[in-house]
């Protein structure tokens, strides 16, 4: 597997954080420094109220907009919900589907994350599909099964060629906001599995050129160890996304 054939993504997930005002002041930040990293792809997904903003400060930049979760529906009578067509038409170009905080807090289950999945390809975003352990599940030594059936349940329906188009994150919940990271070799060794899997599934060919990513408290101390895996191919990134200095780090460090 080359990982030469992948451009890494590197993914701020801002959550419930920033008001129109603190958006707008972060990408003014942010743009000059995005500019100077072209080998990876920078993504900034914000909340749906600030998507506007992002999408204007953004434009003719080299920063991508990313929203945060899409429904699976085009339209209807879903109070509350935004569809994946509503973001397309924005200009929006990524979705994070199945994130763990949503999977936990919002009843996401397997069946959405795949629905959603399919509706942000449908609309033409690049999904971002979260998978990952939970620690009481590392614990019982099932992170496999469990990222295994998180795995095949996303991509439940999908043809190689859509594969291509969806970025994975690994992201196990213990490192979502805790500090605690993975370390390198226990990322690599998921990220891995989850190519494996895709690979079993798609053939060779398509797992080589899908994006992989890890997530959970990557920061400026620990990226490079992280990034420098052979099936890790950038982060999916919540804290350290949050102040330009320390996402212009992990910029730095993928364009190494
Ligand atoms: C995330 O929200 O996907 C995430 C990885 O958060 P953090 O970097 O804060 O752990």
């Amino acid at each position: 597997m080359n990982k030469a054939l992948r451009k890494a993504v590197i993914a701020g997930n801002w959550k419930m954080n920033k008001t129109r005002t603190e958006a707008k002041t972060l990408i003014e930040e942010l743009i000059p420094i995005a500019a100077k990293f072209s080998s990876c792809e920078t993504v900034i997904c914000v909340p749906f109220t600030s998507l506007e903003t992002a999408l204007e400060l953004t434009k003719g930049t080299n920063i991508k907009v990313g929203a945060q979760n899409c429904h699976f529906q085009k339209c209807g009578a879903y109070t509350g919900e935004i569809s994946a067509g509503m973001l397309a038409e924005m200009g929006v170009e990524y979705v994070i589907i199945g994130h763990s905080e949503r999977r936990q807090y919002f009843a996401e289950t397997d069946l959405t994350v795949n629905r959603r999945t399919k509706a942000a390809l449908a609309a033409g975003l690049t999904p971002i599909v979260c998978v990952g352990e939970m620690l009481s599940e590392r614990e019982d030594g099932i992170t496999e099964a469990i990222v295994m059936l998180q795995t095949i349940a996303a991509f439940t329906g999908i043809s190689a060629e859509e594969a291509k188009k969806i970025v994975i994150a690994y992201e196990p919940v213990w490192a979502i906001g805790t500090g605690k990271t993975a370390t390198d070799e226990q990322a690599e060794e998921v990220c891995a599995f989850i190519r494996k899997i895709m690979a079993d599934k798609y053939g060779n060919d398509t797992a080589e050129v899908m994006v992989i990513q890890y997530g959970g408290s990557m920061n400026p101390g620990n990226a490079a160890g992280l990034l420098a895996k052979e099936n890790i191919d950038g982060g999916l990134i919540g804290g350290a996304s949050l102040k330009a200095s320390d996402f212009g780090v992990l910029l730095e460090v993928a364009n190494a």
